[in-house]
């Protein structure tokens, strides 16, 4: 039995997460892991149970949704459980254990996409200048925001739905804001870049994060959206690594691999990283779209070559996407909702 990647959070109670750290509950009082997983289970699709520590008493529930966690501590947290020998379980959300080391991240972090490297991942620095920073930054801060558990989100053009992470591309929100509209302009010379492609960007998400909060390692699922996904970074910077599993294997649930990775030379999986700075805009596609999880570390503080760069106390995100109609016909069909055989 290994120790879990995970820890029970102290005075983060209103944090939100998939993954549930449960005591009084496990091997050492007559639980398998296998029941626990078939009690917590009628609440949502559970990824895996994992020992919380040696004891054999407390236990990981890692669910693949937020809302089966929020269903299951509901029922569960501190009511005498018949199905679990009667058992009374404490209930909390857990967090991976690399939001407490902040400053172990050992990858080195390219600064530009020449250096990292990698098929169809492109980024151009001071693609705004300050002042159109600030107007889009106003220009979002009047209007309202979606609250998600750890981050705001707005979206235009399309609905973005997390549940599927899919759109719904029947229900159409209206064109995207003017207030985008030289940002949309400026896409259509990005280098490289054919115009006829680039013209028709139609969903855009504006996600903010508060310091110390990144993102998941995902793909953006390939039957939601075409090539090309543009991501603005404003008001503050941040890293985004990059992860390629090989052919075959199976793909981990989100967050439980996180901190069990301590070097570029992992042999699971290919990991490289690259420094978004405020105003710079990344662009994925092919190879790097399609067939590389894009994930941001949580941390509050990122080393980058020599440098410790300290996250600014928000960054905001315009994600700049065009809702795929019809099935994606990629190469890389290990990735491909449109084209996985189950
Ligand atoms: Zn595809």
């Amino acid at each position: 039995m290994t120790e879990s990647g995970f820890t029970c959070p102290k005075g983060l109670d209103n944090q939100f997460s998939p993954n549930l750290y449960v005591a009084n509950c496990g091997p050492a009082v007559g639980l398998s892991f296998d029941i626990i997983k078939s009690v917590f289970g009628t609440f949502g699709e559970v990824m895996g149970v994992h020992a919380a520590d040696n004891s054999g008493a407390r236990v990981i529930v890692c669910f693949h949704e937020v809302t089966a966690a929020q269903a299951a501590i509901k029922a569960l947290n501190g009511f005498p459980c018949p199905a679990l020998r009667g058992r009374t379980l404490h209930i909390r959300y857990s967090v991976p254990r690399q939001q407490k080391v902040q400053s172990d991240y050992s990858l080195p972090v390219s600064l530009s996409a020449s250096e990292l490297a990698t098929p169809g991942i492109h980024l151009v620095h001071e693609f705004i200048t300050a002042k159109e920073e600030e107007e889009l930054l106003a220009a979002v801060d009047i209007r309202p925001w979606k609250i998600l558990s750890k981050r705001r989100v707005q979206h235009y053009g399309h609905e973005f739905l997390y549940e599927t992470r899919n759109v719904d591309s029947k229900q159409f929100l209206g064109e995207l804001p003017s207030f985008v509209s030289h940002v949309l302009e400026k896409i259509m010379s990005f280098p490289g870049l054919d115009e006829n492609n680039s013209k028709l960007m139609d969903q855009l998400t504006v996600n903010e994060y508060p310091s110390g909060v990144g993102l998941s390692p995902h793909i953006d699922t390939h039957s939601a959206f075409d090539d090309l996904i543009f991501s603005l970074s404003l008001a503050g910077p941040c890293i985004m690594e990059f992860r390629k599993y090989p052919e075959g294997t199976w793909k981990p649930p989100d967050d439980v691999i996180v901190d069990k990775v301590s070097s570029s030379q992992c042999s699971t999986f290919a990991r490289k990283a690259i420094f978004l700075p405020a105003r710079s805009m990344l662009l994925l596609s092919g190879e790097g779209r399609y067939a590389w999880h894009h994930y941001i570390p949580h941390h509050k503080i990122d080393t980058v070559g020599d440098h410790v760069v300290r996250r600014s106390s928000r960054r905001v995100s315009f994600t700049f996407r065009k809702v795929r109609r019809g099935p994606c016909c990629c190469k890389y069909k290990q990735y491909c909702d449109s084209q996985m055989v189950r």
